[in-house]
């Protein structure tokens, strides 16, 4: 572990607001803000009934920046029908990033249960080919989140930060990057490699942060608080930084268990514990 890393900045410190979910996004934006917190990423279930450009202008009113947007992406289907529905939804996924102001969305590319991996893949690369033209005419760039293979039956066949890379490497756009969270890679052998070819690239465009708790209960919703699990938080963040990435820090937490919880109480925590641990 490298004891010349400097502790995390305060200002580079994002929460997602699915991380504190029962606030509607109106008391996010102002308890954040409130609390020292510089950064938001908006998840779209937060923005359900809500005028967009006008939630954009008051989030940034509490003088937060809106990091990017979640999420997008889903892009195997079994019939052609299926996945024309899907890249319509991402281009309602960019359309609200750009009324909201959201600079990036963030990709859980999908999967589909028994369909082949190299298919899903391929029918991942052709839907973010496809997209590119209105990225480029809203000014929203798109990050592909590796996700961990426990999720590559439903959720995502790109399962490690080298397959994020090279899907980065074929599509060759500079609105393509990776959103590297530590929760679905922490694992890989690869990893430091991987994380130096991703700055090489200029495709490092997000990272995630959380951890993972010894025994995990729940698939999707027992993700722990920094410190709570057994990541190298430390060691990520150097290996992240040596590529020169000074972006935002994202406090992304599914947690039945803390959603429960008083959530004033549960910020501060998170604050603390992006101190010590991150
Ligand atoms: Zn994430």
């Amino acid at each position: 572990m490298s004891h010349a890393l400097p502790l995390p900045d305060l200002d580079r410190l994002c929460v997602h607001t699915i991380t504190t979910r029962p606030w509607p996004i109106e008391v996010a934006s102002e308890r954040f803000a409130k609390a020292g917190v510089k950064g938001i990423t908006v998840w779209r279930d937060a923005l359900t009934g809500r005028d967009l450009a006008r939630t954009g202008q008051l989030i940034r009113d509490q003088g937060l920046s809106i990091v990017s947007l979640c999420r997008g992406g889903f892009f195997p289907a079994r019939t052609a029908g299926e996945r024309t529905k899907a890249l319509d939804d991402n281009r309602l996924a960019i359309a609200e990033a750009q009324a909201l102001g959201a600079p990036l969305i963030v990709l859980v590319c999908g999967a589909v249960p028994g369909q082949p991996l190299a298919e899903s893949r391929k029918q991942i690369r052709d839907g973010i080919a496809a997209l590119l033209p209105e990225c480029r005419a809203a000014g929203v760039k798109l990050a592909i989140e590796p996700l961990h293979p426990m999720y590559a039956d439903s959720r995502s066949a790109i399962n490690t930060l080298g397959q994020a890379n090279d899907l980065c490497e074929a599509l060759a756009s500079d609105c393509v990057g990776v959103a590297l969270d530590v929760y679905h890679v922490w694992w890989d052998p690869a990893l430091e490699q991987e994380i130096a070819r991703c700055g090489r690239q200029n495709a490092l465009f997000a990272y995630h942060v959380s951890d993972w708790r010894t025994p995990t209960l729940d698939l999707l919703n027992d993700r722990g608080l920094m410190g709570e699990g057994c990541i190298p938080l430390r060691q990520l963040r150097a290996w992240v930084e040596a590529t020169g990435y000074r972006g935002f820090n994202e406090v992304e937490i599914f947690s039945s268990r803390c959603w429960a919880q008083d959530q004033s109480d549960y910020l501060a925590r998170i604050i603390q514990a992006y101190r010590d641990y991150v």
